[in-house]
């Protein structure tokens, strides 16, 4: 195998990174075999496993398969290998007793009776009980199993208690700030409402005039996102939710990321009718491309009847069970619910991790976490200043976003410098968004982080920098230590080739 050696600054020690190994199919040879019980007689295997037709399978041994797979693991950027500064998207160092405890679950059917499964109701009732404390609303619902899915949920609940009081067909526009993660809109496209977006103030705040031209009877809700994209916590957020309130619509709270807010604020003590929390961002459970993820829905008790089906209901016995699907009575019916989601409680084994986290940490460890967060983004935001624009100069919560416009009139580009930060041994921030910002670089350090590793991304940063000024094109070239250079990421995304093709 040919490996080459990086040097990763953030713990001083050179780490073999192997280079693309050859693919399964190449290493196939005729007859090599990683079976290890060989029988000739049909009549010694069980007809219900007897094959047919021959599986077209690459003819290995058996370490060429654990290599092969280890190999492919390592050549990924996780999480457990290196900071991972994701603005927006909280990738924070899952604990392994989380996944410890999940495990725990892994055998259970998503169909089995409640009967057999008091325990993993009494857990998620007893989650559902904790987010609504943390959340300072009233009551939750687990399916949603992720923001985006969330979002989409709250605002057929938001359909749900307009139509039931006459006004399903006059509100029909959804307000969202110009600054709103890009699921918000569509959200509200995907639910059949019109998306009217309001512009933010030099402050980073939704401009409070702007949002009341815009509010008016035909106004279901509006969505807001606090601290903002920009790590900016909304200075007026109770007039914005007084305006909203004012004109008879519902607020949405997009609380994906919680972390800033944990037991020092509650958006229902704000003014907010609903949030979700993304469980796979602000409690552990690293994600990527598209899953795993839950994002609970907490609401206000006047939207509770809207909520999707089955509740999780707790008898005065201590007994559990799903107010729909009781097997020895009649199901209660749907009533003013949305439906279902998901499939009774959702994404259980990502509820498991954020219970698990939740209750290692205990308020106080919460109230510390929500602290360090907000304490590691403002260290790191004072030792990158001097370096990089800062967008929006305020102090941030528990992320900033940095603009790399005065680089890219050096040559180097937010893209060009999140590259660059792959050779230093770090993945990138979140680059391009929010879309209000030029060049925008949106760096979450979360709480997981020491000091150490801290100062290691600000110097790599500040490296990055220099390089930019001086030597731009050797930015522009960058990585020239990972296992693949640039790679075409529209072509990937647009016409991704997903199964090992025979070189030709
Ligand atoms: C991540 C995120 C979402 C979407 O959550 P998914 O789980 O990826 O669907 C929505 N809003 C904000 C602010 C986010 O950071």
């Amino acid at each position: 195998m040919t490996v080459r050696t990086h040097v990763i600054p953030d713990v001083g020690a050179k780490t073999a990174v192997p280079a693309l190994e050859p693919l399964l199919f190449e290493l196939a040879r005729p007859g090599r075999s990683g079976r290890h019980v060989v029988s000739d007689d049909a009549a010694d295997i069980p007809a219900a496993f007897q094959r047919k037709t021959p599986l077209h399978l690459p003819e290995l041994t058996e370490p060429q398969v654990v290599r092969h797979y280890t190999h492919l693991a390592q050549l990924n950027y996780s999480v457990d290998a290196g900071m991972y500064p994701l603005g927006s998207c909280t990738m924070k160092y899952n604990p392994k007793v989380n996944d410890r405890v999940a495990s725990l679950f892994a055998d259970l059917h998503p169909r089995q009776s409640y009967r057999t499964t008091q325990g993993v109701l009494a857990l998620a009732y007893e989650l559902e009980q904790m987010l609504a404390k943390i959340t300072g609303m009233d009551f939750v619902s687990l399916q949603p199993q992720a923001g985006a899915q969330s979002e989409f949920t709250a605002l057929l609940v938001f359909k749900a208690y307009h139509a039931k009081r006459g006004e399903a067909a006059t509100r029909r526009r959804i307000i969202v700030p110009d600054s709103a993660h890009g699921t918000n809109p569509a959200s509200a496209a995907m639910c059949g409402y019109q998306v009217t977006t309001v512009k933010s103030d030099a402050r980073g705040n939704v401009d409070l005039d702007a949002l009341k031209s815009a509010l008016g009877p035909d106004v279901a809700g509006f969505m807001l996102t606090n601290p903002n994209t920009l790590g900016l916590f909304e200075e007026r957020v109770r007039e914005v939710c007084d305006a909203v309130h004012g004109a008879g619509a519902l607020v949405y709270g997009d609380g994906a990321n919680m972390n800033a807010l944990l037991g020092i604020a509650r958006p229902g003590d704000l003014g907010f009718d609903c949030v979700h929390i993304n469980v796979h961002k602000t409690f552990s459970t690293p994600h990527g491309a598209g899953g795993p993820g839950a994002g609970p829905l907490c609401v206000k008790a006047h939207l509770r009847p809207f909520l999707p089906k089955p509740w999780i209901v707790r008898e005065a016995d201590g007994s559990y069970h799903y107010d729909t699907a009781r097997e020895d009575r009649a199901p209660a019916g749907l009533g003013d619910s949305i439906g279902t989601i998901k499939q009774r409680i959702g994404n259980f084994g990502v509820l498991v991790r954020a219970y698990t986290y939740m209750k290692t940490l205990g308020e106080d460890g919460m109230l510390e976490t929500g602290r360090d967060a907000i304490l590691a983004a403002n260290y790191l935001l004072a030792l990158l200043r001097d370096k990089y624009d800062v967008a929006y100069d305020r102090t941030p919560m528990h992320e900033f976003v940095l603009s790399a416009a005065k680089q890219k009139r050096q040559g180097a580009s937010a893209l060009d410098i999140g590259k660059a930060l792959l050779d230093e041994g770090f993945h990138s921030p979140t680059v391009y968004f929010p879309l209000i910002v030029a060049e925008a670089m949106m760096i979450e350090p979360t709480e997981t982080e020491p000091r150490e590793t801290l100062d290691a991304f600000a110097a790599a940063m500040k490296r990055i920098a220099e390089r930019a000024e001086s030597d731009p094109a050797s930015v522009k070239a960058a990585p020239k230590y990972t296992p693949l250079a640039r790679l075409d990421e529209v072509t990937a995304a647009r016409k991704p080739v997903l199964r090992w093709q025979r070189p030709v």
